[in-house]
């Protein structure tokens, strides 16, 4: 599980920052890459990663301001043609479904694969055995929603000599075992399965916020992550411009790390009134309220590891 920045500019296009877009990548868990916001150029950004657009399988906008959706028809456009037949599902804000139906209408572009639209309000939007993806709205002038993606447990490590020294021979029987099966052996001896796995492994969190003020449910979405991505268009000492835009300072986005317990920050969605020189000093005012703070800059990977 990785965290892939394709951009990561407040508002429009800087050269050292595009506009936001970023790829959570899921390879090793289910072959995929769910996007989050693409903005203007997202598909020119990948063309510099390994990254596979027929890949794509998930694209989550946080909403409808132009620096996170004015990519979204090329990309969906130019998957047809770089070998993207798999289904697309796309989560937003109502209006999304609009506003891609007129641009791909009007363009008379014709996807070669599936795509869904689906227009979210706030909770689970999405669940199946591997991950859940719950939205909650943020505060951006706009309906502007965060999300809260959570991988379940996995069983523990098989006990295989344990196994073997109570009877059991490997087969089909110690794949069982690993699902969590309770096995009846042929001479009638039960099998519990918590005794023969090693401590389950805790699946892991990871919080992607649409732009934001500071706010509690900013907080309650990054509960426990183990990566949280906070959106700090401001530094510290701007908290009443912050307001009046409805964004985040820099101080603001470690105090919610810190309140929720994170286990890493990451900023984004940086002002190009900060040039490289000074991207150090953001990063600095977060780590004096969260220390494990760090900034994105466009094609900056962070492994997510197990805890
Ligand atoms: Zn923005
Ligand atoms: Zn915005």
């Amino acid at each position: 599980m990785d965290i892939f920045f394709l951009g990561t500019g407040a508002g429009m296009p800087a050269k050292l920052r595009n506009v936001t877009s970023i790829a959570l990548k899921l390879l090793e868990e289910r072959g995929a890459v769910w996007l989050f916001d693409a903005g203007e150029a997202t598909q020119h950004q990948i063309l510099h990663t390994s990254i596979k657009p027929r890949r794509i399988e998930k694209i989550f906008i946080t909403h409808l301001h132009g620096d996170h959706i004015y990519g979204l028809p090329g990309l969906l456009s130019s998957r047809s043609f770089q070998g993207g037949d798999s289904e697309v599902t796309i989560y937003g804000p109502k209006g999304i479904k609009e506003y891609i139906q007129v641009s791909l209408s009007i363009s008379q572009t014709y996807l070669k694969y599936p795509l869904s639209v689906v227009e979210i309000t706030e909770g689970v939007i999405f669940e199946d055995n591997q991950f859940t993806v719950e939205a909650r709205l943020l505060e951006h002038g706009i309906p502007s929603y965060g999300y809260r993606i959570v991988e379940r447990d996995r069983p523990g490590t098989l006990l295989a000599e344990k196994l073997k020294e109570a009877g059991v021979q490997p087969g089909p029987i110690f794949r069982q075992i690993k699902n969590g099966e309770t096995v009846t052996l042929e001479d009638g001896r039960v099998i519990e399965p918590d005794k023969f796995l090693g401590p389950s492994q805790k699946g892991r969190i990871v919080t992607i916020l649409g732009d934001t003020r500071f706010c509690e449910n900013a907080r309650v979405l990054a509960q426990d992550a183990d990566f949280l991505i906070h959106e700090a268009t401001f530094s510290k000492g701007e908290e009443e411009l912050a307001f009046d835009y409805f964004h985040s300072t820099t101080y603001q986005a470690a105090e919610i790390a810190k309140q929720a317990n994170c286990r890493c920050l990451c900023l984004t969605h940086i002002s190009s009134r900060y040039d490289r020189n000074t991207w150090s000093e953001l990063v600095n005012e977060a780590q004096e309220v969260f220390p494990h703070s760090e900034i994105a800059e466009d094609f900056k990977e962070f492994h997510i590891p197990l805890r």
